[in-house]
C-alpha cells in the first residue's frame, strides 16, 4: 500500500518508527515489540537509516524481514548525504525488488569532522525526492521530513517552508514531522504551509516520554521545545521510571487527542523500539474517544 494514496483518501494513519538494532538479540527484541504493536493494526511502520550509510545493511535486512514476515506496510528511511547517486539508485532498486513501496527521503545529519559529500551526490532532501521520481516514477510513495519549529540549520520558519516546498514540488506526497511537545508549533506550521500552497498531508511525530534526561538530550539536538509546565511535572520524578512513564503517557494522550481534534491526518510514534508507552498512549486515546 502506498502511504500517500492512503492519506489522499482522507483516511487517518497510525504509524510506528523503529531503528535497526546492532545485535541479533536487539533484532529479536524488536520483532517482539513489532508483534505486540501489530495488534493495533498500524497503517505502516518505518525503519530509520544511519546518516553516513552506517546502517545500510541492517536497515535493509529489518525492512525486508518486517515486509516479508509481518505483512505490515513498511517504509524505509533513506539518507542521501554520504552516498553517490549510483549507490542511492542501487539501494532503491533493492527496495523495489523486495516490493517495498514507501520511502522517507532524507538528507541526514552531516557527519562530524572533515566530511566531504561524494562528488555529484544529492545535497538536500529535495534532490533525493527528485532522483526517486526521475528514476522510479510513481513506483514509490515518497515522504519527506518537516520541522514545525524549524530545522536547526534554518534561520527562520519562512526559510524552512521555502525549502520544504521544494521537496513537495520535487514529488514528496506526504510528510512526517520532527517530534514536538507544543501543538501550537504544529498547527502554525501547517497553516503557514497551506498559505504557501503546500498541501500534502503532514503527519505529526510523537515521542512518548519515558526518560526525562534522554528526551531533554534528543530535544536539544533537534531543536524541539519542551514546555516549562511539562518540565516542572517531569523533573521531580526524573529518577523514577514508573512516574516518568505515567506523566509522559498522560501528556502524549492529551497531545494526540488535541492533534486529532485539530485535523491532523495521522500520528507517527517514535517508539525507540519499545512497545509499552506507545500501547498505553494508544489505549488512552481509544478510551477517551469512547467516553
Ligand atoms: P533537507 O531537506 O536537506 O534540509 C536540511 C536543511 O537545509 C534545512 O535547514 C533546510 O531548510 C535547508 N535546505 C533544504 N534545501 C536547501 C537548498 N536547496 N538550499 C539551501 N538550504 C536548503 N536522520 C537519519 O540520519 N536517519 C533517519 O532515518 C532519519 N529519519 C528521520 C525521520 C523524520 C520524520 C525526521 C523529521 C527526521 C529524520 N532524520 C533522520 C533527521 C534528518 O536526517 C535531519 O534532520 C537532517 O539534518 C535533515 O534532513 P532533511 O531531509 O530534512 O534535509
Amino acid at each position: 500500500m502506498k502511504i500517500g494514496e492512503y492519506l489522499r483518501q482522507g483516511r487517518f494513519s497510525i504509524s510506528f518508527e523503529f531503528f535497526p538494532p546492532k545485535t541479533p538479540e536487539g533484532e529479536e527484541e524488536l520483532f517482539l515489540t513489532i508483534s505486540s504493536l501489530q495488534e493495533l493494526e498500524p497503517t505502516f511502520v518505518s525503519v530509520t537509516y544511519g546518516a553516513g550509510g552506517s546502517t545500510r545493511d541492517r536497515t535493509r535486512r529489518v525492512v525486508k524481514r518486517i515486509h516479508e514476515e509481518t505483512g505490515l506496510t513498511t517504509m524505509a528511511h533513506l539518507t542521501c548525504i554520504a552516498h553517490s547517486r549510483e549507490e542511492l539508485l542501487q539501494i532503491l532498486q533493492e527496495y523495489r525488488d523486495m516490493g517495498v513501496e514507501n520511502i522517507l527521503a532524507l538528507r541526514g545529519d552531516r557527519p562530524a569532522g572533515d566530511f566531504r559529500p561524494p562528488e555529484g551526490s544529492c545535497r538536500h532532501g529535495s534532490e533525493l525526492v527528485q532522483l526517486i521520481r526521475d528514476r522510479f516514477g510513481d513506483h514509490f510513495s515518497v515522504g519527506a521530513a518537516s520541522y514545525p519549529e524549524g530545522h536547526p540549520e534554518s534561520p527562520n520558519l519562512e526559510w524552512e517552508i521555502r525549502f520544504f516546498k521544494k521537496k513537495v514540488e520535487a514529488g514528496a506526497d506526504f510528510s512526517i514531522t520532527q517530534m514536538f511537545f507544543d501543538n501550537d508549533f504544529y498547527f502554525r506550521f501547517v497553516e503557514l504551509c497551506q498559505k504557501a500552497g503546500v498541501d500534502i498531508p503532514i503527519i505529526p511525530g510523537i515521542m512518548p516520554i519515558t526518560n526525562f534526561r534522554q528526551v531533554q538530550k534528543f530535544a536539544s539536538m533537534c531543536g524541539a521545545t519542551i514546555p516549562q509546565s511539562l518540565i516542572d511535572k517531569l523533573e521531580p520524578y526524573a529518577e523514577s521510571p514508573e512516574d516518568t512513564l505515567r506523566i509522559g503517557v498522560d501528556f502524549a494522550i492529551q497531545q494526540c487527542l488535541d492533534l486529532m481534534e485539530g485535523g491532523a491526518p495521522g500520528l507517527h510514534f517514535y517508539t525507540l523500539n519499545k512497545s509499552k508507552a506507545t500501547l498505553m498512549v494508544y489505549q488512552g486515546i481509544k478510551t477517551a474517544i469512547r467516553a
